[in-house]
């Protein structure tokens, strides 16, 4: 995230531009058909705990009482209109995945024992190795698309310049569950330093993307697949990722808000002054805020706006 500074020396401006090296995505504001459903769906089996619920939207974590980082929550879900059906990749931007970043690699281990014990095959979407990290791809009774993955050590990240090596290899399934051998390896509730380490969005336009993401946000832009562009704060992998996959020709969640899908992804900024700088640098390039519709349920946070991006992927940033 970046602050910007503009230090004014006579007629020269210098414009000092800071990554936040504290950015992460928060939580995930995802929108469901069946409230019960999902809930049994995120406890049973990815072991989140009910922070708080109210009427149509509950707050999950990894307990009950969660509290790190000043996050409140993981993930939040509101239930909209009944009679929509769930469907698989609806052409609109928004969520490819969300993914849930675990904090030690023993737990991916019980993970992938938890779910090949437990998780309806339905359910499951893959596995990968991506050099960074290792991942298990699976999507909850929406179709929302959700990756628990770990990263390895920062060290054996491979730079180059501010490229960092990524891959889609098979996952070696074998090593990763020797880290569980002992029989009281078991998946029991999700870590507590558990984070959401990064959002993977439909997009319609990857230069669209970048212009918002690596020119507006600061972020850096650290790798590029076919059809994909990756996006950090610091020298992460990456937090936001935008692909391509579903064409060009995909529709704004703005056009129809009662959609199954990504509601929004939320971003902490940790100070008020990181805030301001950063609605200003919205209003320099023209980009509407929205303070007015936050609605009773963001209202815990004590500064907070949205805006949108160039796909009407909607944003919350707030402190
Ligand atoms: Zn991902």
């Amino acid at each position: 995230m970046c602050s910007l500074f503009y230090l004014k020396y006579s007629k020269t401006i210098i414009i000092l531009i800071l990554i936040n090296p504290k950015l992460k995505i928060d939580h995930v504001h995802l929108k469901v058909s069946d409230l019960e459903k999902s809930l049994q769906f995120y406890q049973s089996i990815l072991g989140f705990k009910i922070v708080r619920q109210k009427s149509k939207t509950a707050f999950l974590s990894s307990s009950a009482s969660f509290e790190t980082n000043s996050s409140l929550f993981l993930i939040a879900l509101t239930e909209v209109n009944n009679d929509l059906k769930p469907q698989r990749r609806q052409r609109v931007a928004g969520l490819y995945h969300f993914a849930i970043l675990l904090p030690e690699r023993r737990y991916l281990s019980y993970f992938l024992k938890q779910i090949q014990k437990n998780l309806n095959p339905e359910y499951y979407e893959g596995m990968a190795d991506h050099a960074v990290s290792e991942s298990i791809y699976i999507h909850d009774p929406d179709f929302n698309g959700i990756e628990v993955y770990n990263d390895r050590d920062p060290a054996e990240w491979k730079w180059k310049d501010h490229i960092v090596h990524m891959v889609t290899e098979p996952l070696n399934v074998q090593d990763l569950l020797k880290e569980s051998t002992a029989v009281d390896n078991e998946w029991n509730e999700l870590p507590t330093k558990t984070s959401i380490g990064h959002v993977h969005l439909h997009v319609s336009n990857l230069d669209k993307a970048k212009k918002f993401y690596q020119e507006i946000l600061d972020l850096n832009h650290t790798a590029t697949f076919p059809g994909a562009y990756f996006f950090a704060a610091n020298r992460y992998h990456h937090h936001i990722a935008t692909n391509t996959w579903l064409g060009e020709n995909i529709s704004s969640p703005k056009n129809d808000t009662n959609k199954l899908g990504l509601d929004h992804y939320a971003i902490n900024l940790h100070n008020e002054k990181d805030l301001l700088l950063l609605k200003n640098r919205f209003l320099e390039f023209k980009i509407n805020i929205d303070e007015e519709q936050l609605t009773e349920n963001d209202n815990q946070f004590s500064s907070s706006f949205y805006v949108y991006d160039f796909d009407g992927i909607k944003i919350q940033f707030f402190v």
